[in-house]
């Protein structure tokens, strides 16, 4: 068990952590899928589902990889290929759709019901971070105000687990590595790269799996409710 009590920042993953992104990305698609059946009439647009366009999605993102790091304009070419697909070259159509994606996908993130109570306990005695793979930012999420420093992988150009990741959160909360808690789901991403800078690594682990990873997190939870104990708030 590590010692707590010098933790002065705690920075949360934010997809499958704070909220359920699978259900809002598949919920925002199925508005996307609709509108291209809606504006391309034939067998290919009907026959389209939600499954081929994640997988188109990941395929323009792997081909992409190191090209271009803004998740926006990968989503923007991910349309682009789907309408491809469906026999339609339109890139303002690619637009329009990215457009109604985007929106859905941030307006309508529902949050787990544990993140607002952890936040509101956690926030009078530490600095609060989001440090996310994604781009979901806080205040297009519902969050405003949570937070006092957010780093997207996007903007830093790497992904967690890289240390530049934690590092550069400790640079924007003002604290050395060893003075942050880092939460989230991912064993990879969050628990092997917390653990790799020395922060101290809680994992999520809302469905109770058994850990078959190898990678130990310093604490684990069910729940976000449970920092309040991790760090003594009564
Ligand atoms: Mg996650």
């Amino acid at each position: 068990m590590s010692t707590i009590e010098h933790i002065k920042v705690i920075s949360f993953d934010g997809d499958m952590t704070l909220w359920d992104f699978n259900r809002v990305m598949r919920n925002s698609l199925s508005v996307a899928l609709r509108e291209i059946q809606r504006r391309v009439t034939n067998p290919a647009s009907t026959d389209l589902t939600i499954d081929t366009m994640i997988e188109i999605r990941n395929s323009v993102a792997a081909e992409l990889k190191g090209k271009i790091t803004n998740l926006e304009e990968i989503r923007f070419h991910a349309f682009c290929r789907t309408l491809e697909q469906v026999g339609v070259n339109d890139n303002d159509l690619a637009t329009e759709l990215n457009t109604l994606y985007l929106k859905h996908r941030f307006e309508d993130v529902e949050l787990y019901p544990d993140v607002i109570p952890c936040l509101e306990t956690l926030r009078e005695n530490y600095t609060i971070g989001l440090l996310s793979n994604g781009n979901s930012y806080p205040e297009r999420c519902g969050l405003s105000g949570y937070f006092n420093f957010a780093i997207f992988s996007q903007d830093v150009g790497v992904d967690k687990p890289d240390a530049r990741m934690f590092n550069e959160a400790c640079k924007e909360a003002g604290c050395a590595t060893s003075e942050l808690m880092h939460v989230g789901d991912s064993q990879r991403n969050d628990v092997a790269g917390a653990n790799g800078v020395g922060a101290v690594s809680v994992w999520l682990n809302r469905s109770g799996r058994r850990n078959g990873s190898g990678i130990e997190a310093n604490f684990e939870i069910k729940s976000l409710i449970e920092i309040a104990k991790i760090v003594n708030i009564p």
